[in-house]
Protein backbone atom coordinates (compact mmCIF):
# COMPACT_ATOMS: atom_id res chain seq x y z
CA UNK A 1 0.00 0.00 0.00
CA UNK A 2 1.20 3.29 -0.93
CA UNK A 3 1.73 5.88 1.73
CA UNK A 4 0.00 8.80 1.47
CA UNK A 5 3.15 10.99 2.52
CA UNK A 6 5.44 8.59 0.62
CA UNK A 7 8.07 11.37 -0.19
CA UNK A 8 7.08 14.16 1.77
CA UNK A 9 8.38 15.31 4.89
CA UNK A 10 5.52 14.55 6.71
CA UNK A 11 6.64 11.23 5.90
CA UNK A 12 8.99 10.92 8.58
CA UNK A 13 8.20 8.34 11.17
CA UNK A 14 7.21 10.42 14.61
CA UNK A 15 10.24 10.95 17.08
CA UNK A 16 10.78 11.49 20.49
CA UNK A 17 10.97 15.13 21.38
CA UNK A 18 13.18 14.43 24.72
CA UNK A 19 15.66 11.36 23.34
CA UNK A 20 15.08 11.99 19.66
CA UNK A 21 14.44 7.84 19.24
CA UNK A 22 11.59 6.80 17.37
CA UNK A 23 8.68 6.64 19.21
CA UNK A 24 8.07 2.95 18.82
CA UNK A 25 11.18 2.40 20.25
CA UNK A 26 11.47 5.34 23.05
CA UNK A 27 11.66 3.94 26.86
CA UNK A 28 11.08 7.60 28.19
CA UNK A 29 8.82 7.56 31.18
CA UNK A 30 5.08 9.43 30.58
CA UNK A 31 5.19 13.37 31.18
CA UNK A 32 4.80 14.74 34.39
CA UNK A 33 1.60 17.48 34.46
CA UNK A 34 2.04 18.85 36.90
CA UNK A 35 -1.59 20.79 38.01
CA UNK A 36 -1.76 24.41 38.10
CA UNK A 37 -2.98 25.32 40.97
CA UNK A 38 -4.60 28.78 41.68
CA UNK A 39 -3.84 31.13 44.45
CA UNK A 40 -6.40 31.03 47.57
CA UNK A 41 -6.50 34.85 47.08
CA UNK A 42 -8.01 34.28 43.71
CA UNK A 43 -10.77 32.22 45.07
CA UNK A 44 -14.00 32.56 46.82
CA UNK A 45 -15.44 29.19 48.87
CA UNK A 46 -19.00 28.91 49.33
CA UNK A 47 -19.96 27.42 52.85
CA UNK A 48 -23.55 26.03 53.46
CA UNK A 49 -24.76 23.68 56.08
CA UNK A 50 -26.75 20.62 54.24
CA UNK A 51 -28.75 18.44 56.51
CA UNK A 52 -28.68 14.96 55.07
CA UNK A 53 -30.28 11.84 56.41
CA UNK A 54 -30.95 11.26 59.78
CA UNK A 55 -30.73 15.09 60.57
CA UNK A 56 -27.14 15.18 60.44
CA UNK A 57 -25.39 17.94 59.51
CA UNK A 58 -22.81 18.45 56.94
CA UNK A 59 -20.86 21.71 56.48
CA UNK A 60 -19.84 21.56 52.41
CA UNK A 61 -17.15 23.71 51.18
CA UNK A 62 -18.09 24.16 47.57
CA UNK A 63 -17.18 26.16 44.33
CA UNK A 64 -13.31 25.40 44.44
CA UNK A 65 -12.34 24.21 41.56
CA UNK A 66 -10.79 20.98 41.70
CA UNK A 67 -8.37 21.65 39.09
CA UNK A 68 -6.84 24.01 40.85
CA UNK A 69 -6.83 23.58 44.32
CA UNK A 70 -5.31 19.89 46.19
CA UNK A 71 -9.19 19.27 47.70
CA UNK A 72 -8.03 16.30 49.22
CA UNK A 73 -4.98 17.77 51.21
CA UNK A 74 -7.10 21.15 52.07
CA UNK A 75 -9.63 18.27 53.26
CA UNK A 76 -7.92 16.97 55.50
CA UNK A 77 -6.56 20.57 56.67
CA UNK A 78 -10.02 21.47 57.42
CA UNK A 79 -10.75 18.18 59.00
CA UNK A 80 -8.13 18.65 61.45
CA UNK A 81 -8.65 22.03 62.55
CA UNK A 82 -12.19 21.20 62.95
CA UNK A 83 -11.98 18.14 64.41
CA UNK A 84 -14.01 16.92 62.12
CA UNK A 85 -14.64 13.92 59.79
CA UNK A 86 -14.70 14.59 56.29
CA UNK A 87 -14.71 13.77 52.63
CA UNK A 88 -14.42 14.96 49.49
CA UNK A 89 -17.31 14.91 47.23
CA UNK A 90 -18.56 15.51 43.25
CA UNK A 91 -15.93 18.67 43.39
CA UNK A 92 -16.86 19.51 47.45
CA UNK A 93 -15.46 19.17 50.64
CA UNK A 94 -18.03 17.65 53.01
CA UNK A 95 -17.34 17.90 57.16
CA UNK A 96 -19.33 15.97 59.13
CA UNK A 97 -21.10 18.23 61.92
CA UNK A 98 -22.02 22.10 61.86
CA UNK A 99 -18.28 23.66 61.28
CA UNK A 100 -19.21 26.81 59.55
CA UNK A 101 -17.17 29.30 61.69
CA UNK A 102 -14.37 26.94 62.04
CA UNK A 103 -14.02 26.13 58.19
CA UNK A 104 -14.47 29.72 57.34
CA UNK A 105 -11.72 30.93 59.56
CA UNK A 106 -9.70 27.82 58.44
CA UNK A 107 -9.66 28.76 54.77
CA UNK A 108 -9.64 32.82 55.07
CA UNK A 109 -6.01 31.83 56.93
CA UNK A 110 -5.08 30.03 53.67
CA UNK A 111 -6.05 32.96 52.17
CA UNK A 112 -9.26 32.28 50.23
CA UNK A 113 -12.50 34.48 50.46
CA UNK A 114 -15.46 32.81 51.50
CA UNK A 115 -19.56 33.33 51.47
CA UNK A 116 -21.93 31.86 52.97
CA UNK A 117 -24.88 30.37 51.46
ZN1 LIG B 1 11.87 9.30 24.38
Amino acid sequence: MQRLFAGTPLDRPPTCERCGKLETECACPAPIVAPVRRAPETQTARLRLEKRAKGKLVTVVGDLDPEGNDLDSLAAQLKTRCGAGGTVKDGAIELQGNHLNAAEKALQAFGYKTRRQ
